[in-house]
């Protein structure tokens, strides 16, 4: 189980690993976009971990925790990332209501669901050259290690690996969805970097639960 304090220290532990690869995003960002990625997560996540610090020190429901990290990051970035990285947070405002700690069951549904959720509100497809190309395999394969009854540990290596495929799989796409589809076919030979920032968020995921 994880309990809320660990939950909090997972929040803190993602926004530790985006503000080292803050230079890294926002370089792939220069090659298909405006180049600020990398400004963006650092300016969202960084306002998540002072939350979790001060006014949210002492709570203890996951549920709430999510849903104020998320609307804490809606309003502290203003790129395109801002709503879909909240829609995925807010989907563990309502999974986890009143839940002070998370089994293997509740974190699994919650990344299936966060997946789904920014696929839906991004109406982006596998292959559009999006972040969407590292959650979709990502939530496939922890539904398939699921079923076989495999730990959560193995789940997310498994999705890990999966989202990482993904990732990679974008440097040859064409950008059909986000700033970068002004490009056109001149976005193919870069990776995308919501795509990378969406893969460090579940390897944080595997190292916290490790
Ligand atoms: P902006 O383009 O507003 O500067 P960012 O640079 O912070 O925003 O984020 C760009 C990333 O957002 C892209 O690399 C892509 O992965 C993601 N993205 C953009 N539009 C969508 C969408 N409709 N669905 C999913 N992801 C998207
Ligand atoms: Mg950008
Ligand atoms: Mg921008």
């Amino acid at each position: 189980r994880v309990n809320a304090e660990q939950f909090k220290q997972l929040l803190s532990d993602i926004a530790a690993n985006v503000e080292k690869e803050k230079d890294y995003l926002s370089q792939l960002d220069r090659a298909v976009g405006d180049g600020d990625h990398g400004v963006t997560m650092s300016i969202g996540w960084q306002a998540i971990k002072k939350r979790l610090a001060h006014e949210l020190k002492d709570e203890q429901d996951c549920g709430k925790i999510c849903q104020d990290t998320a609307m804490t990051f809606l309003n502290a970035v203003g790129s395109s990332v801002g709503p879909l990285y909240a829609t995925a947070l807010l989907k563990g405002a309502s999974l986890f209501s009143g839940k002070t700690s998370l089994t293997k069951e509740d974190i699994i549904q919650f990344l299936i669901a966060a997946g789904k959720g920014i696929q839906e509100r991004g109406k982006a497809q596998v292959g559009d050259k999006t972040m969407v190309d590292t959650w979709i395999p990502a939530i496939e394969a922890l539904e398939e290690e699921s079923r076989r009854g495999k730990t959560l540990v193995e789940c997310l290596e498994a999705a890990v690996r999966s989202g990482e495929e993904g990732m990679k799989s974008t440097v040859e796409m064409v950008s059909k969805k986000g700033r970068s589809s002004r490009l056109g076919e001149r976005s193919k030979g870069h990776q995308d970097p919501g795509a990378t920032s969406s893969y460090i968020i579940l390897k944080t995921f595997l190292t916290c639960v490790k």
